[in-house]
């Protein structure tokens, strides 16, 4: 299996070629494919796999596909949550050395710093947006933030969110997407909470487990 075989575009192949990887890990392998193929996504997956970039080389291909849609500000089409900050900043970096070769921007927003950059950054286009699930509350809570023109939801570490207790904020937030929409979910671990959590968001899911 290559990068090329699994259907990326050249100017992620290229980004891909940049950064050094030489062959898909096998949850790269197992869930770039379906995740192109635009279905519901549920993940088993440690750190140190290559999920990042398995569910971001995929979504920035679809993104970038449909590109050329009208767009206004502070409305982006993907929205990945994390259960830190660490994360958060980590899987954006991720997001910018993939995409960059293609015309998508990205912002990473999380609690703890001053809100006001992450406004100022939201009146300008936000294709992909990284946030824990607290601030992003706070945004929509002051209506700086539309998540109305969400096409594709990430839950990154989905038992990290449940085990640091953003239940409720991820059930809030799910009220708040457009209900016509791909999910994916990614855990390292699947708990009764988790299943009861995959089982209400994802429609048919593909699996991927290695
Ligand atoms: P992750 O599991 O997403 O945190 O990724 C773990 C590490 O593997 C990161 O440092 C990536 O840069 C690296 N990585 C991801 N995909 C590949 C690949 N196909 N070949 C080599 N390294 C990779």
């Amino acid at each position: 299996v290559t990068f090329a075989s699994l259907g990326l575009a050249e100017p992620l192949l290229r980004a891909i070629g940049e950064v050094g990887y030489s062959t898909p890990t096998p949850i790269q392998a197992q869930a770039i494919p379906q995740v192109l193929a635009g279905g519901d996504l549920l993940a088993a997956a440690q750190t140190g796999t290559g999920k990042t970039a398995g569910f971001t080389l995929p979504l920035l291909h679809m993104l970038a596909a449909t590109h050329a849609h009208p767009h206004p500000p502070g409305r982006p089409r993907c929205l990945i949550l994390t259960p830190t900050r660490e994360l958060a900043a980590q899987v954006e970096e991720s997001v910018k050395t993939y995409g960059k070769h293609l015309p998508l921007t990205s912002l990473v927003m999380f609690g703890g710093v001053n809100i006001n950059p992450q406004i100022a950054a939201l009146k300008k286009r936000v294709d992909i947006l990284v946030a824990t699930p607290g601030r992003l509350l706070d945004h929509v809570g002051q209506k700086t933030l539309d998540l109305s023109g969400v096409e594709i939801l990430v839950l990154d570490e989905a038992d990290r969110m449940l085990d640091m207790g953003f239940i409720r904020d991820i059930r809030k937030i799910l009220t708040l997407l457009p209900k016509k929409r791909q999910n994916l979910l990614f855990s390292a671990t699947f708990s009764d909470e988790i299943r009861q959590l995959a089982g209400g968001l994802l429609h048919n899911p593909g699996t991927v487990e290695v």
